[in-house]
């Protein structure tokens, strides 16, 4: 499946969003390397159409998609060169899709920081430095074997030992290669390599109730993250691990009383689907109505895929309506009437929100 990985320092708050996302009660506790095999977690993804779309058509059951996240604890300094259980950390990061990265940015007696200072821009640094050693040797062992093979004629090898000279230069410099303005086919030249610093990341800034403002450290992971293109995502952690953890009404009034709408957790997952190039379609029908996840840019017959390979094979067509026209026109035989309802073949690309019905031989 296709994954996030929450990545960050010891005692930074990862196994207490982990088991807020997942509510499943894995040990949190004050002292590093507490959690050392990754946990995965199917995590459903909120999302307020499929209320709009059940509104209209009444179904018996109403399933939201999933996204997988993967807590991935007991990074620490020096783990490229293997210390801390280092290695087997990166090992599962190169797994992932695409990178959570958690910070602490609150300041707390009780709970020791690892470096003994709450200074989350070398927090950053310090992992950012981590992943582009790891990868800086994945890098300079290819570049030996394309060097090496480009010396007996090989273009594609020269090709290759070119793109990789360019990533060992950025890494070099600090420069993880996210940043380093890859074209498809640079990046098409280093796949088989999974680079650690090639994956998107965003950072979820975990501060206490009161540190959403006026938050120096706070403002410091924004600014670092600007640079980066990157998104920030502020949280609690505690709070997210309290809310999951009440029956609906008692979680309302907890966020009325917190004077929040819905709990961050929900911006958290929302983010991540995000960044890992992730959207969604729906299907509505009265026995369920659903939604489902594809890679963005996926076409019909490989959105039906995802429901069933047979679906794929015998992919014919896919009636489809856009999420909007589907509300505006209360649903599917209105957006027909509309004249909103088109056919779509083998080709189409399917639009974030659509509401379709394939039709496939069997
Ligand atoms: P990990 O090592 O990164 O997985 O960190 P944990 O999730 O185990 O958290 C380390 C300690 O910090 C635990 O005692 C948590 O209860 C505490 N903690 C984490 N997030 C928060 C938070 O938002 N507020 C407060 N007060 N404590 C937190």
């Amino acid at each position: 499946g296709i994954k996030c990985g929450i990545v960050g320092l010891p005692n930074v708050g990862k196994s207490t969003l982990f088991n807020a996302l997942t509510k499943a009660g894995i040990a949190a506790a004050n002292f590093p390397f507490c959690t050392i095999e990754p946990n995965v977690g199917i995590v459903p993804v909120p999302d307020p159409r499929l209320n709009a779309l059940s509104d209209i058509v009444k179904p018996q059951k109403v399933i939201p998609t999933a996204v997988e996240f993967v807590d991935i604890a007991g990074l620490v300094a020096g783990a490229a060169s293997g210390e801390g259980l280092g290695n087997k950390f990166l090992a599962h990061i190169r797994e992932v899709d695409a990178i959570t990265h958690v910070v602490r940015c609150f300041e707390h007696g009780d709970i020791v920081h690892v470096t003994g200072k709450v200074d989350p821009i070398s927090d950053i640094e310090t992992i950012d430095t981590e992943l582009a050693l790891a990868d800086l040797d994945s890098v300079e062992k290819a570049l030996q074997r394309a060097e090496r093979s480009a010396r007996t004629g090989d273009k594609d090898a020269k090709v290759r030992a070119e793109v990789l000279g360019r990533v060992r230069a950025g890494l070099d410099a600090g420069t993880p290669a996210r940043a380093l303005g890859l074209s498809d086919e640079d990046k098409a030249q280093v796949r088989d390599l999974f680079l650690l610093t090639l994956k998107p990341v965003m950072y979820v800034a975990n501060v206490l109730e009161d540190g959403f403002e006026n938050n120096p450290h706070l403002d410091a992971v924004r600014a670092r993250a600007v640079g980066e293109g990157a998104e920030v995502v502020p949280v609690s952690a505690a709070i997210e691990e309290e809310l999951s953890q009440l029956d609906d009404e008692d979680r309302d009034t907890f966020l009325q009383d917190l004077g929040l709408d819905e709990p961050g957790l929900n911006r958290v997952i929302r983010a991540a689907y995000k960044l890992l190039g992730l959207q969604t379609y729906f299907t509505a029908g009265v026995k369920e109505v659903r939604a489902w996840t594809v890679r963005a840019g996926s076409t019909a017959p490989q959105a039906a895929a995802v429901i069933h390979t047979d679906f794929e094979k015998g992919f014919i067509r896919a009636e489809t309506i856009a999420f909007d026209d589907y509300i505006k026109y209360r649903g599917e035989s209105g957006a027909r009437d509309a004249g909103r309802l088109r056919l779509e073949g083998k080709e189409y690309r399917v639009q974030e929100g659509d509401v379709l019905h394939f039709r496939f031989n069997v």
